[in-house]
């Protein structure tokens, strides 16, 4: 046949097929069509023509079982066919009626689809195969699932005895959970071993879970002997020589006829190895065979490379989280700090404003009522009354310079720029002459006020010595003495205490005040707080004064406490360290 068959059909099929697609056709174009057929080798035809459906089938000889299929329905081709061998058909060829094409059509399919050859029915169960893992790898990033499933369809496609993955360097198996690694302990080696196995059968004896302790300089020989990522076959392999054997030093415990071997490499590391058994009898490993197993291998390669980078990923998105939900956490607190910081500005604004109001107020009046007094005749003003007023004048512009004494001295500590001019102090003087400056206000609030010094009796000639800024440990003093008396009613007692011991001289002020309630005495010590902020509150003061008392405390090196208990009193201890002798 010398024409174009680019209308044919080519397909290597067996004898027995040819004949059943002769059947198919004789069937198709029934009694009343025209048939010429050669039976005889080399040259096999059969050709069927009538005006509403011609076909003509052309075998040449493979061998005694297979031939190749020619097939075409091409008017052409069939005139040029019958030309060759000279026969003139009484009518004219024409396209083929669409039914009766489509109808042998779709028998032909079904008859090839029961009857490819072996070879071609191979190829696609491979494909089959390598199809169903990169699947899995596509909709899985479940990796243990993903080998297993890859062993068992290895093993049961390559109809062998027992398919394993021999891994290196993993975590040991204590740190594994349903197969996924948790977390690495260090203090435990890593393993190499059989993680993953098929089984032909229960006859085949099982190595599984058979590890090494991980060896760096093994992997690297192994990795360096394999790095070509060839697939090896041995044949006969005695029980010696065979890889895992010889890797796992148990020869004894092996027993295999025919190995087929195949390293697993993930971004050109030595990651692990595909191993084919056959146990019972000898196997020829073929070439089809190692070409599968080398691209199952690769695509078991690309889903462990996969679900190293999504364990990254996914650890990545932890580190991410807890980073976000930490610093939300202190953005949180910055603000909550901000709000606080500025609602404690804003509280010290209006107490400030008031504590400052309240005198100027004062000073105002009286120095304009006096101004009248000189000024209007008529206006009389004793000399005893004007002597009362400038002392008012006084009292408060005193009250001022200390308010605003305080402010610096707080701005001046917090700035770090205070220096205190420590020398040798006696702590009871600088006690007494404390006493002595509030002595007035305790009597003016008609409250009692003692001094102790501790161990009572004791000769005083050392006298509590001490280095300290005799100024500031006064203010301390006078702080504690003045809040004491001010939130302490009449006919109540102030007790200051003083005592030394080897590494501390103490400094105490006990009152039988108001006393604090516990939840607001963390807010003691932070500066413009007054634990009754209300503008109407009954206590004048700053909320200065035990910030500033604390600061210079630790100036000092030294720690404040308080004890209180509401409606009995408060004690406010100063614990100030001694120098060493
Ligand atoms: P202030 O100038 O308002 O007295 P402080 O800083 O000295 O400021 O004191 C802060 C707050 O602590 C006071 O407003 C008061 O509520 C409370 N406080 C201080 N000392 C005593 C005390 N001895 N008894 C009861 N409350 C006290």
């Amino acid at each position: 046949m010398t024409s174009s068959r680019t209308h044919s059909v080519g397909q290597l099929l067996s004898w027995a097929i040819f004949h059943q697609v002769v059947d198919l056709l004789q069937a198709t174009v029934g009694t009343d069509a025209i048939v010429l057929t050669e039976n005889q080798a080399p040259k096999r035809f059969f050709l069927a023509a009538s005006p509403s459906f011609s076909a003509l089938i052309q075998a040449d000889a493979i061998d005694a079982d297979y031939c190749q299929l020619h097939l075409t329905f091409s008017p052409d081709q069939i005139s040029a066919f019958l030309e060759e061998i000279n026969y003139a058909l009484p009518f004219l060829l024409q396209e083929n009626q669409s039914d009766h094409q489509s109808e042998f059509t779709l028998n032909l399919i079904k008859l090839f689809a029961h009857s490819a050859h072996p070879s071609i029915q191979h190829q696609v169960e491979q494909e089959r195969l390598i199809n169903q893992v990169t699947t899995l790898i596509r909709h899985s990033l479940n990796l243990p699932v993903i080998l297993e499933t890859a062993v068992h369809q290895v093993r049961e496609f390559l109809e062998a005895d027992r398919v394993i993955i021999y891994q290196f360097n993993f975590p040991a198996p204590s740190c594994l959970i349903d197969g996924e690694v948790l977390t690495a302990d260090p203090t435990v080696p890593n393993l190499d071993g059989i993680t993953y196995e098929a089984r032909s059968s229960d006859r085949i004896p099982s190595i599984l879970n058979l590890m090494n302790e991980y060896s760096a300089a093994s992997l690297k020989h192994l990795q360096k002997r394999h790095s070509d990522s060839v697939t090896w076959a041995a044949n006969s392999t005695k029980s010696k020589s065979s890889t895992v054997a010889s890797l796992l030093d148990e020869p004894t415990a092996i027993s295999i006829q025919a190995e087929l071997v195949t390293p697993i490499m993930v971004q050109e590391e030595l990651w692990g190895l595909l191993i084919v058994h056959q146990c019972q009898h000898p196997r020829q490993w073929l070439e089809r065979e190692k070409i599968l197993l080398q691209r199952i291998a690769e695509h078991l390669a690309i889903a462990i490379y996969q679900s190293k980078l999504y364990s990254e990923l996914q650890q990545q998105k932890n580190t991410l989280e807890q980073q976000i939900i930490d610093r939300t956490q202190e953005l949180r607190d910055t603000l909550i700090a901000a709000e606080s910081a500025s609602l404690a500005k804003s509280e010290f604004l209006s107490t400030m404003s008031h504590e400052l109001r309240t005198p100027l107020t004062t000073i105002l009046g009286m120095a304009a009522t006096l101004i009248r007094a000189f000024q209007d005749t008529n206006y009389i003003l004793t000399p005893q009354k004007q002597i009362e007023y400038l002392q008012i004048i006084q009292e408060r512009g005193e009250h001022l310079l200390a308010l605003i004494n305080d402010l610096l001295d707080l701005s001046e500590v917090e700035a770090g720029k205070m220096i205190l001019e420590c020398k040798e102090v006696s702590l009871s003087k600088l006690a007494q002459q404390s006493i002595q400056l509030v002595q007035g206000k305790a009597d003016a609030k008609q409250v009692a006020l003692s001094l102790e010094l501790l161990p009572p009796g004791e000769r005083t000639s050392r006298d509590f010595r001490f280095q300290a800024d005799p100024l500031r440990v006064q203010q301390i003093c006078l702080n504690l003495l003045s809040n004491a008396i001010k939130f302490t009613p009449e006919k109540g007692q102030v007790t200051m205490r003083v005592r030394v011991s080897s590494t501390t001289a103490i400094l105490q002020v006990e009152d039988t005040g108001i006393g604090i309630p516990a939840e607001q005495r963390s807010l003691l010590f932070q500066k413009f707080k007054q634990l009754d902020a209300s503008y109407h509150r009954k206590y004048e003061g700053t909320g200065l004064g035990l910030a500033l008392t604390k600061q210079l405390v630790e100036l000092h090196g030294g720690t404040i406490e308080v004890d209180s208990k509401v409606g009995v009193g408060s004690k406010f201890t100063v614990f100030l360290p001694l120098p060493r002798a």
